[in-house]
């Protein structure tokens, strides 16, 4: 395999950042007069962005967006999933303006009857038949934690190495080196050892799933169908039965996440691959933009919480009500409603996912070209490379291949050719708007930034 010279990298790097610095003033200056800011950004994430300094943008339509100094992008990172729909899509706007404008009221804590059609379209895609709504996948996760450890009793959770489902405490913890749990590097302010809370193993180890769930005292196993916030780690065959069989044997609540692998299809991999979870959470996509979430129960679940709040032993609508005050409001449930009905349906979907599987098979052979030791895999609409091959099995040697250099070179390089991808990751999503053109001319960005890097 070839290797890569880190003083060429760190030279490129800056080559790239001086190009960065030069092309993007009206950038700077947002930056730099955003005083009143932490961080000088509206939210910390945003930090992330290469250069200095992110990219303010004017205007985004589709798959474009387009900066203060004017620079047309390609976005493939979509707002890392927000705008997997595409910026501002034509039928979720048209029903937000509608809601706004001509109905008229965002927020009432009152329902509409777009509620129930968002449910039912709910169901028909991922099965489970019960549904309440939130503001954020964050927020679907927390509240449906609270309900799995209302049903089973139980206090812990049990997640994978290097997982990520929003900013919910307990999820931060990992397999340290010595092989014992963690809490997470960076983690803010471990006030309290998420090990009180949490039990952890690496992906696609059963045995360590199984020892875990042992102890008795798990909740609800919390995960992806697929890792997608270290690297997109896949399950090996086998291990996602596995996942909801020991559940089912321990007396544990199987909680899955498609906030991100919703890209596997329209009922995401619950559909695509048969999943049955008791518990299902989602969130950014699903609203085109507008804040919008939703945890779905099976009817069991849905029947247990219901017998334990009949006899008084909990509340889910005074001061224990599960999702917060804006939750289901008219405005996010009209953006569903479009978004779902009319923008990401199944048609959308083969186009989206025939686009990721050219994009794959392009990188794949660049790599295997000029045989720069990296891999890439694929998760429907999304695919994404790793400084490593092959590709890794786990959390934990998924985590262990970063290259923070590389990452920043890979990032600048196409930033400064005009296309966008997604800050905490090598990662590209196609919307309904990405064209064949597009992956070209990524492909050719692409092999060109790796053939700078051989040079
Ligand atoms: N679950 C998963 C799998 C995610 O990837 C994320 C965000 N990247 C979240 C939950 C949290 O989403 P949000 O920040 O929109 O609450």
């Amino acid at each position: 395999m070839t290797g890569i010279d880190r003083s060429r990298v760190e030279a490129l790097v800056k080559r790239e950042r001086d190009r960065y610095h030069a092309d993007h003033p009206g950038s700077r200056r947002v930056h730099e007069q955003a005083g009143h800011l932490f961080g000088r950004v509206p939210m910390t994430w945003m930090s992330k962005w290469v250069g200095g300094f992110p990219l303010a943008y004017a205007t985004a339509h589709g798959n474009r967006v387009t900066d203060v100094d004017g620079h047309e992008y390609v976005d493939f990172a979509l707002g890392d999933t927000g705008a997997m729909a595409g910026h501002s899509p034509r039928a979720t706007v048209a029903a937000v303006q509608r809601r706004i404008g001509v109905d008229g009221g965002i927020t009432t804590m009152l329902p509409t009857e777009d509620a129930e059609w968002v449910g039912a379209e709910l169901t028909r895609r991922f099965g489970l038949p019960r549904w309440s709504f939130t503001l954020s996948a964050t927020d679907a996760n927390r509240w449906a934690v609270r309900l799995a450890r209302l049903v089973t009793g139980k206090p812990k959770l049990l997640v994978f190495s290097y997982c990520y489902h929003g900013s919910v405490d307990e999820t931060f913890v990992v397999i340290g080196p010595d092989g014992l749990p963690a809490s997470r590097p960076g983690n803010v302010a471990p006030a309290v050892d998420p090990t009180t809370t949490t039990r952890v193993a690496e992906w696609n180890d059963l045995a360590a799933v199984e020892r875990e769930l042992a102890h008795g005292d798990v909740a609800a196993i919390l995960a992806e169908p697929a890792l997608t916030n270290i690297g997109i780690v896949l399950p090996e065959p086998g291990f996602l039965d596995g996942l909801r069989e020991l559940a089912t044997r321990y007396g544990t609540l199987l909680m899955i996440d498609e906030t991100h692998t919703f890209s596997a299809g329209p009922g995401g991999m619950t559909a695509r691959d048969g999943l049955r979870p008791d518990v299902f959470v989602i969130g950014k996509a699903i609203g085109g933009g507008i804040p919008s979430g939703a945890y779905g129960l099976t009817e069991e679940v849905a029947d247990r919480v219901h017998r334990i709040t009949a006899a008084g032993s909990a509340d889910i609508v005074d001061v224990g009500g599960v999702g917060g005050t804006l939750a289901g409001n008219a405005l996010s449930l009209a953006a569903m409603r479009a978004t779902l009905g009319e923008v990401l349906t199944d048609g959308a979907f083969a186009h989206m996912i025939s686009l990721a599987g050219a994009y794959t098979e392009d990188v794949r052979r660049v790599l295997d070209e000029t045989g720069v030791p990296w891999s890439i895999t694929q998760l429907g609409a999304r695919a994404e490379y790793r400084f490593t091959r092959p590709a890794p099995r786990s959390g934990g040697e998924s985590a262990a291949a970063a290259d923070d250099l590389l990452d920043e070179y890979m990032h600048l390089f196409t930033l400064n050719r005009g296309i966008l991808m997604t800050p905490f990751h090598n990662m590209a999503l196609m919307c309904p708007d990405t064209s064949p053109a597009d992956i070209s001319y990524h492909t050719e960005t692409f092999t060109q930034a790796v053939t700078d890097l051989l040079a």
